[in-house]
C-alpha cells in the first residue's frame, strides 16, 4: 500500500511530463500504469467520456516514447461509433477510440497483441453495483492488461530479430460490447491478410497463489498447446479452453478466422464493482504473465506458422443442447469441489432464486455437483417450468434455494 502511494506521488509530481518516468524500469512501469489508469482522475474510463480520452492520451504517449509508430486511422487513434444505451435500440449515438501502435519490422506478417482499456465509469450497464454511482476504477479489468501490453511493447521492441511485425492495440468500447475490436476488424489499419495471430489480455492482475492462468482459444490453432506447454514456467498451471468465442476482444479476431489466445488470471469478488482497485492487484503476477506471453512471442518468432481451426462454440452448444438454463456464468478457473458461480444474470432462474456470484453449487435436486461438468449433466435432467432445490455453499454456510427453470 505504501509503495503504491509513492508511485502515485511520483506520477502526480510529474504531471503530464513523461521524461522522468521513462527512466523507471519497465517492471516499475507496470505499477505506475495500473495505478494511473485506475486512479479516480480517470473516472472509470467509460467509453466516450473525458476519462477515456485521458487514458487514450496516456497510452499513446507511452507508445510514442517507446518508439512505436502511430497506426490508427487518426494518428494513434481509431475512432468508432457505438450505442451507449443498452435499452435504446441500435442507434450509434456516441464515439469511442482505440489506441494503436506498430512495431514495424518490415515483415509480411503481423501479430496483434491487444487489451481493452475502457471500463464502467460510475457504474454503467454491466456493473454489479449499479446503484452505488461510485467510480469503477477497473484495476484488474483491465488496467492490468494494458500494463502488460505496454510492458511487452517495451521489451519486444528490443528484440532485433523479429520475423514479424507486432501491432499493439488498446481497445475501447469493450464493456459496451466489443465495439472497438469489431471496428478494427471492419476497418483494419494494416492489411487484414497479414495478421496471423492475436493475443488478448483481459484481467491479468489477480494471479493467485496457485499461479493458475486461464488461457482460452487454445483450439483455434493446432500449434497453440505445444507452444504454451513449452513456455510454462515451473509452479504455474494453465487451464486451457479451446473455444475462440468468449466475452472479450479476441472474439472479434476469431470470427474473422484468425488464431487467438486469451490470457486471464481468474474471477474474483470485486469483478465489475468499485472495489476492483489497484491495491488489490498482484503486480508481480502481471510481470509473470507478461514473461509467459513474451515466451510465446519468441516461440512464434522461431516458427511463425499458425494453422487456424474453427472451435466448437461452447456457449452456443450449451444453449442448444440444454432444455433449461440457470442464467449464470460458471467460474472456469475455480479448482475446488463444486461449481462456483462467477456472476448471475438479471431476471434469470439463478438470480430469482437468490443465488449470488461466489456461491458454490454442490447439489441440484438429488444430483451432487463436484465440478462444472457434473453441473451441466445435472441441468440436462430438467425440463422448462420444473422446480428443484439447489444447494450452495456461501462462505461457511450451506444454503438450500428453490429454483424454477
Ligand atoms: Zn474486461
Amino acid at each position: 500500500m505504501k509503495k503504491i502511494l509513492i508511485y502515485l506521488l511520483i506520477f502526480k509530481l510529474l504531471g503530464s511530463s513523461l521524461s522522468l518516468k521513462a527512466q523507471l524500469s519497465p517492471e516499475t512501469m507496470i505499477r505506475v500504469d495500473v495505478v494511473y489508469l485506475a486512479s479516480d482522475d480517470l473516472e472509470g474510463r467509460q467509453t466516450g467520456t473525458v476519462g477515456e480520452a485521458m487514458a487514450a492520451d496516456y497510452i499513446s504517449e507511452r507508445m510514442a516514447k517507446m518508439g512505436l509508430k502511430a497506426k490508427g486511422s487518426e494518428e494513434w487513434f481509431q475512432s468508432f461509433k457505438f450505442n451507449s444505451n443498452p435499452h435504446g435500440g441500435s442507434q450509434l449515438d456516441k464515439v469511442g477510440k482505440n489506441v494503436i501502435g506498430f512495431l514495424d519490422r518490415k515483415a509480411k506478417k503481423t501479430l496483434v497483441i491487444g487489451a481493452h482499456y475502457d471500463h464502467l465509469g460510475y457504474g454503467m450497464a454491466g456493473s454489479l453495483r449499479p446503484d452505488d454511482h461510485s467510480i469503477h476504477n477497473g484495476a484488474d479489468d483491465n488496467a492490468s492488461g494494458i500494463a502488460a501490453l505496454l510492458y511487452l511493447a517495451d521489451q519486444l521492441k528490443k528484440e532485433k530479430k523479429l520475423n514479424f511485425n507486432i501491432l499493439f492495440i488498446a481497445f475501447s468500447g469493450e464493456e459496451y460490447g466489443l465495439y472497438g475490436s469489431k471496428a478494427f476488424m471492419e476497418n483494419p489499419t494494416i492489411p487484414k491478410e497479414s495478421i496471423f495471430g492475436m493475443i488478448n489480455m483481459d484481467m491479468v492482475g489477480r494471479l493467485n497463489k496457485e499461479k493458475t492462468i486461464a488461457i482460452s482459444g487454445t483450439g483455434t490453432a493446432t500449434e497453440w498447446k505445444a507452444i504454451l506447454e513449452s513456455c510454462k514456467m515451473p509452479g504455474f498451471s494453465f487451464n486451457y479452453s479451446d473455444g475462440g468465442i468468449g466475452p472479450s476482444d479476441h472474439t472479434s479476431f476469431y470470427l474473422k478466422d484468425i488464431p487467438v489466445l486469451h490470457f486471464f488470471t481468474g474471477q474474483h469478488q470485486d469483478y465489475h464493482k468499485p472495489s476492483d482497485d489497484s491495491p488489490l492487484v498482484n503486480y508481480d503476477g502481471i510481470w509473470e504473465v507478461s514473461q509467459i506471453i513474451w515466451g510465446v512471442v519468441l516461440k512464434l518468432n522461431a516458427k511463425p506458422v499458425l494453422s487456424f481451426q474453427k472451435t466448437k462454440d461452447e456457449n452456443k452448444q450449451q444453449a442448444s443442447s440444454f432444455k433449461v438454463t440457470m442464467g449464470l456464468m460458471p467460474d472456469y478457473v475455480y479448482n475446488g469441489e463444486g461449481m462456483r458461480i462467477d456472476a448471475v444474470l438479471e431476471n434469470r432462474p439463478a438470480q430469482k432464486a437468490g443465488l449470488l456470484g461466489g456461491d458454490i453449487i454442490i447439489q441440484i435436486g438429488s444430483n451432487p455437483v463436484k465440478d462444472v461438468y457434473q453441473y451441466m449433466e445435472a441441468l440436462n435432467k430438467f425440463e422448462k417450468g420444473q422446480e428443484t432445490e439447489v444447494t450452495v455453499k456461501r462462505k461457511d454456510e450451506i444454503l438450500v434455494k428453490k429454483v424454477v427453470f
